[in-house]
């Protein structure tokens, strides 16, 4: 019997594009395919309707979010300075969500 193929949402891609981008590719996919948490009703039902725009199929909440998560960092500050918060405290947290960034990506490198 042949070996098994391994699939996930890189299926029908075959061999193209480069181990590292498919790689990439499964791990921002699965992020997205799966249930997410309302913030308005607080269940586990919320699904991406269209880029950036999220939808909950048990209270109908529609709200706009990112273009693979429904929350991001940047999203988060951008969120917290609409609020009104001291202009140095968002610039912190911004370069603090942006050293994280950095080091993911370095991290993804060593890979
Ligand atoms: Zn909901």
């Amino acid at each position: 019997m042949p070996k098994t193929k391994k699939v996930g949402a890189t299926r029908g891609l075959g061999t193209r594009y480069g181990a590292t981008v498919r790689k990439r590719y499964v791990k921002v996919i699965t992020e997205l395919k799966k249930p997410h948490r309302c913030p308005q009703c607080g269940f586990v039902r919320v699904h991406r309707k269209s880029v950036g725009v999220w939808v909950c199929s048990k209270c109908n909440f529609t709200f706009a979010g990112g273009a693979y998560t429904p929350i991001t960092k940047l999203g988060v500050v951008a969120k917290r300075a609409a609020k009104g918060m001291p202009a140095e405290e968002v610039e912190k947290q911004a370069a603090k969500a942006e050293a994280a960034t950095i080091e993911s990506a370095t991290e993804e490198e060593t890979e």
